[in-house]
């Protein structure tokens, strides 16, 4: 848990603010961000870089909603982006479009157009195809298209096959053995202009050591370049450092940076750095109310009012999420021996805390010990990263709230949704 989301007392607080209150006022289930949180993992990121020439860009997937790329954006942040609605949202919440890096290996021609429009610093290019497509799309505008390579390094990232990225095998990037080539073609072509390269090799990432060995192999593709005559302006080595969800140790922001700033050691490229989860993973929950307590042979089920459209991750990759009561029970020393009018002390159980979608997968956690009654109030912790960002309308449920709590202040950023938002688009047959 992140030192801004806290127990005082007996209540679970986002800054200064008691959740309890939050769920009285924007109701549930609701994502609560902490702009104090979110300020500090960039503020880390930014300090450890001191010194060396550096671009963050913020990767947009993580959590696109406009209150969270906004506080970024205030904070001198660029964005990596993956699709032309996610520049659409960066330029929305006050996004720097020369700070944008454009990732992702099926960018459209229309894609394309719109971000040479809007002017954004980097096109991450990542395959032969699309080379030759974003010259023709550029020549057709008459413009030049700065552009890196993700290169994919062939390293493994230790950590869920579903979010390793950087093998052989996987859809992103162009071979290691295939760069220098391309990169030559790419010299060749007229509307193309050579700025960096990059590479992104996972997500969740808890060692420092894949990360080194992933640098070291684009340094030496780097040093291959020069000897061709094509200098680099940056090098953009991803994102996708781990937070913790449990037990996890990963790497702190500020020893991560260092390590890679030593294997840049004595270069005088720009560094980029694309994070998206260890900026906002531990700056957000999901606010949840029990609705029923159902007891079962060999099983007891907690019911929430979230569910796996809220948040996905338990059900897509088993991932864990710390789950915390929002009012805890009163340790038995602290709490007046028994007898206050009759008040029941609520038994701790073992649950298995599930949503109301109609599927066995729909689970937010598995064998959790809570003390909980129907119309008690759960966190669900690290939840601002791939949280409200993978959500969807699956059984016609309108989307979360989101609120951001900046001090003792909190701010709706995002309206629930309602359900004749769901079908406006949709039509009757004649
Ligand atoms: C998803 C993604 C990131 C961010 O990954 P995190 O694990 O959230 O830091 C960065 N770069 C690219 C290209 C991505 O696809």
């Amino acid at each position: 848990m992140s030192d801004y989301f806290h127990y005082r007392g007996n209540q679970l607080y986002a800054e200064q603010v008691s959740l309890t209150d939050i769920a009285a006022r924007f109701g549930t289930p609701c994502y609560v961000y902490s702009r104090a949180a979110l300020t500090e993992s960039f503020r880390q990121f930014t300090q450890a870089l001191q010194g060396h020439e550096h671009l963050i860009c913020y990767a947009v997937k993580a959590n696109s909603s406009l209150a969270v790329l906004n506080v970024f954006a205030r904070l001198g942040a660029g964005f990596d982006i993956v699709s032309g609605g996610e520049l659409q949202r960066v330029l929305a919440a006050g996004g720097d479009a020369r700070k944008v890096v454009f990732s992702g290996v099926g960018k459209s021609a229309a894609e394309m157009h719109l971000a040479l429009d809007a002017g954004i610093l980097c096109f991450n290019v990542e395959s032969a195809a699309e080379l030759e497509c974003l010259n023709d799309v550029a020549g057709n505008m008459s413009k030049v298209a700065p552009l890196s390579l993700r290169v994919n390094p062939d390293v493994d990232a230790k950590t869920h096959p579903y979010i390793s990225t950087g093998l052989k095998q996987s859809k992103f990037g162009v071979a290691y053995g295939e760069a220098v080539a391309l990169y030559r073609r790419a010299r060749d072509l007229p509307h193309l202009r050579i700025v960096g390269v990059d590479c992104h090799i996972g997500s969740q990432l808890t060692e420092v050591g894949p990360f080194i060995a992933a640098a070291e192999k684009i340094l030496a593709l780097v040093d291959t370049l020069a000897s061709e005559g094509i200098r680099l302006e940056h090098i953009d080595l991803g994102g996708g450092l781990g937070i913790r969800y449990r037990e996890e140790t990963p790497p702190a922001i500020a020893d991560y940076v260092a390590a890679l700033l030593r294997a840049l050691r004595g270069r005088g490229e720009k560094l980029i750095l694309e994070p998206g989860r260890a900026l906002v993973g531990n700056a957000g929950v999901l606010l949840t109310l029990v609705e029923y307590l159902k007891y079962g042979e060999e099983k007891n089920f907690a019911i929430i009012d979230a569910a796996m459209n809220d948040l996905m991750r338990p059900t897509l990759y088993d991932a864990y999420h710390e789950i915390l009561p929002v009012r805890r029970e009163p340790s038995p020393q602290s709490s007046p021996a028994s007898g206050r009018g009759g008040e029941r002390e609520m038994q701790s159980l073992i649950y298995e805390i599930v949503g109301p979608v109609c599927e066995t997968g729909d689970f937010l956690g598995h064998a959790r010990n809570l003390a909980i009654a129907p119309q008690s109030l759960l966190a669900v912790l690290s939840a601002g990263a791939y949280g409200m960002s993978m959500s969807s309308n699956y059984n016609t449920r309108p989307r979360a709230a989101e609120v951001m709590v900046d001090g003792d202040a909190v701010y709706p950023v995002r309206e629930r949704e309602t359900v004749a938002q769901l079908y406006a688009g949709e039509k009757l047959l004649p």
